[in-house]
């Protein structure tokens, strides 16, 4: 078997999917913190929070706050911030992010559940927003399709909605796509037909892919899309994650356990894992009673046993 060599990014979004479904809301100071630990390892692009109404997701308050202090004192890192609407872009401009992830699902069940709005009436949100970023070419823009494998309202969702919604984001001129799979139902062969039809339909896209170890599979997952031609992925670190609005949902695949994969296949992460492990030292700190689910966090890497 031909395993390509290629390096990948690895997106961190433990900042916001790790902690918006915690019952617990960290300090402002935790959560910077937090992400000055992550940018020691060596990621290059970190999600710090989401635009969202604080009463949909109180944990995310501050996050004016939390990207200003980020933006203010960390060099060297792309942060991005999660936002469904125009609002929330307004706001994340305004403290100065680059990046925008727009998220909108692809099913008509979860968008309802998750954001109020059909994924029509999400995508009359987005020409908006793209209305008004043509003042500011500067600002990336990527689109986060939910639910691409999967909704926990109808269960399947089939290839060709996606592929519907593919090409309407890319029809506003966006390049940058992530496929989600929310609530953990992908499977390596749905994952690898699900990538190798966007790539080979539209081959100047940036497709990233984002897994749920919800059912165990998320590296396999990972593994598929890579092989798949898929170079960015999102992860979480200590495995934290869930959506509140996606019954059953768990963690991300863990930052940590997917550097190790692929530092083991030989492929460039650019992450230095023993620094990686400060940051979630620093999480099982902070945050004592929750469970962490990174496999490689608690085995640590392979040492030969002393007799
Ligand atoms: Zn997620």
């Amino acid at each position: 078997m031909q395993i390509p060599s290629d390096p990948v990014e690895i997106v961190e979004v433990g900042p916001r999917d790790g902690l918006q479904n915690l019952k617990t809301i960290l300090s402002t100071e935790g959560k910077v913190s937090l992400i000055r630990r992550l940018s020691e390892s060596g990621l290059k692009q970190i999600q710090i929070g989401g635009f969202v109404s604080p009463t949909a997701i109180p944990q995310f308050h501050d996050v004016s706050q939390v990207a200003r202090e980020v933006l203010s004192t960390i060099n060297g890192i792309k942060f991005s911030a999660l936002t469904p609407n125009l609002t929330g872009v307004e706001n994340a401009l305004l403290c100065g992010i680059k990046k925008i992830c727009f998220v909108f699902s692809v099913s008509q069940a979860h968008n309802r559940n998750n954001v109020g709005k059909t994924p029509e009436e999400s995508l009359i949100e987005l020409e908006k927003v793209i209305h008004l970023l043509k003042q500011t070419p500067e600002i990336e823009i990527n689109v986060d399709l939910s639910t691409a494998f999967g909704c926990p309202y109808t269960v399947k969702v089939p290839q060709e909605t996606v592929i519907h919604y593919v090409k309407k984001v890319w029809g506003f001129g966006i390049r940058q796509i992530t496929l989600c799979d929310t609530v953990g139902f992908a499977n390596p062969v749905q994952v690898a037909k699900l990538i190798s039809t966007c790539c080979n339909l539209f081959p100047k896209g940036v497709f990233r892919c984002h897994f749920h170890n919800t059912r165990g599979l998320g590296l396999a997952n990972c593994l598929a899309a890579y092989m798949a031609g898929i170079r960015s992925f999102d992860s979480s670190i200590g495995g934290l994650g869930g959506c509140p609005y996606a019954p059953g949902a768990t963690g991300n695949i863990s930052t940590e356990d997917l550097v190790f994969m692929f530092n083991e296949m030989k492929v460039q992460t650019g992450i230095n894992l023993e620094n990686l492990f400060a940051a979630t030292s620093y999480l099982t700190q902070i945050l004592p009673d929750v469970a962490l689910h990174s496999h490689l966090f608690r085995a640590k890497q392979p040492c030969v046993q002393k007799k």
